[in-house]
């Protein structure tokens, strides 16, 4: 149990899909080699298979008894779809469209012969594949978007399942990581992970997975995923920190609920389910349904959600009649910065407990700040290119590496 516990609140209400969470994170993060297919922060689609695909019956978690429960590695071509590379220069000239200085050949048209910008090869699945699918019949249909970053868990099986100890929760906020370090790449990790949210790096042979921005929380900012946030759905702070929107939503109001709590984690991503229009019957008449079903929800969310709606529309009542509401109050959000309440003095600060813990983190976390700093100069160097996809090569050894996994690979012993 870590002395406090940073969380975050997504009210799924206001989340518009737009992707630009997933951008963010994408390109403060793992903008870099054998990083494509990761996204630490992915919007999917709901109802949907989402990402990787149908990654709610993967398996990992605890079982009733408090045992980790069997989960599998998801597979790179079927789960997460091969990371898709345009034909730039066919289609675009020699220097393939990226940069049109003023001695470079810029396309002037496609009636040269030259083929559209395309997929090199056909994808078959992927990151957001069955955006606004959803379920249901015209004129019933209906979806809503569900962003996913790792949940931070106050009891995690990834650090569980490590045989190494290469996973640990930070004392000073909770927020879970990996040292790189000890890592050896066996994947237990990312087996036991239920939210399938840590990704395995076939270039580095390391995994690696979200770090709740803590190079940024640390300096007081919010993580980059909420910062860039559009919809304004996302609050950051700490759990026992009565004055954040995060504790009046989880702890006073109790609207925000953590996703799949049965899987025995202990979640600290929270979420605000999302009302939903009424129904029509037959004969095109409104009812008193929700469209989105609450059996859907509650397999979600858990047994809850109805009495969470309900506050929600009786909180709107109240505002409608002029009464004001303090909770829509939290959840519009009226000033940006009120929907943050970090504090750097608090890592300044720390006791010599937090300083011996803040010590280890630059070196040994999924992302580094210097790694960053190398991520940065990487991108100078190659004008900005986002690296190729993995080739053939890369591909067999990740297989090979997840075969190994699965075949119990353990601790060797090294220190
Ligand atoms: S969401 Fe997955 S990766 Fe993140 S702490 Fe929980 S079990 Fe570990
Ligand atoms: S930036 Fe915000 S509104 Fe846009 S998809 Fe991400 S969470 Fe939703």
């Amino acid at each position: 149990m870590s002395r406090r516990q940073i969380a975050m609140v997504m009210d799924l209400n206001k989340c518009i899909g737009c992707q630009t969470c997933t951008t963010a994170c994408k390109t403060q993060w793992t903008n870099r080699s054998g990083r494509e297919y990761m996204y630490w922060n992915n919007v999917e689609t709901l109802p949907g298979r989402g990402y990787p695909a149908n990654w709610q019956d993967s398996g990992g978690g605890f079982d009733a008894a408090g045992n980790l429960r069997p989960g599998r590695i998801p597979n790179l071509e079927r789960d997460y779809g091969m990371p898709v590379e345009l034909n730039y220069s066919k289609a675009l000239g020699p220097l393939g469209g990226r940069q049109f200085g003023r001695n470079a050949e810029a396309p002037s048209s496609f009636d040269d012969g030259r083929p559209p910008l395309a997929p090199v090869i056909k994808p078959k699945g992927g990151p957001n594949w069955d955006e606004d699918t959803g379920a249901g019949e015209y004129s019933n249909s209906y979806y809503f978007y569900l962003p996913r970053i790792c949940n931070h868990c106050t009891n995690p099986p990834c650090l569980q399942a490590c045989p190494r100890k290469a996973i640990y929760k930070r004392e000073e906020d909770g927020i879970v990581l990996i040292d790189q370090d000890r890592c050896r790449g066996y994947q237990h990790c990312v087996a036991a992970c239920p939210y399938k949210k840590i990704y395995f790096n076939p270039l580095r042979g390391k995994s690696e997975k979200c770090i709740f921005c803590y190079p940024r929380i640390e300096q007081g900012l919010s993580t980059a995923c909420a910062q860039q946030c559009v919809g304004r759905i996302r609050f950051v702070g700490y759990l026992d920190d009565e004055e954040s929107p995060v504790h009046q939503l989880v702890k006073k109001w109790k609207v925000a609920l953590p996703l799949h709590a049965e899987y025995g984690t202990e979640p600290n991503v929270y979420y605000v389910p999302p009302l939903s229009p009424p129904k029509y019957d037959s004969e095109g008449r409104l009812t008193d349904q929700r469209r989105i079903p609450d059996e859907y929800l509650i397999g979600l969310f858990g047994p809850l959600v109805p009495g969470v709606l309900q506050t929600l529309l009786e909180e709107r009542d109240k505002q409608r009649r002029g009464e004001g509401s303090e909770l829509l109050d939290i959840l519009i959000a009226y000033r940006h910065e009120e929907m943050f309440t970090l504090d750097a003095d608090y890592y300044r600060r720390g006791d010599q407990a937090s300083a011996a813990a803040l010590a280890r983190t630059p070196s040994s976390a999924g992302a580094s700040q210097s790694e960053c700093a190398g991520m940065m100069s990487h991108a100078a160097q190659s004008g900005g290119a986002i690296p190729a996809v993995l080739d053939a090569r890369l591909q067999q050894r990740l297989n090979n590496l997840q075969v190994a996994a699965g075949n119990g690979g353990g601790d060797d012993g090294a220190a």
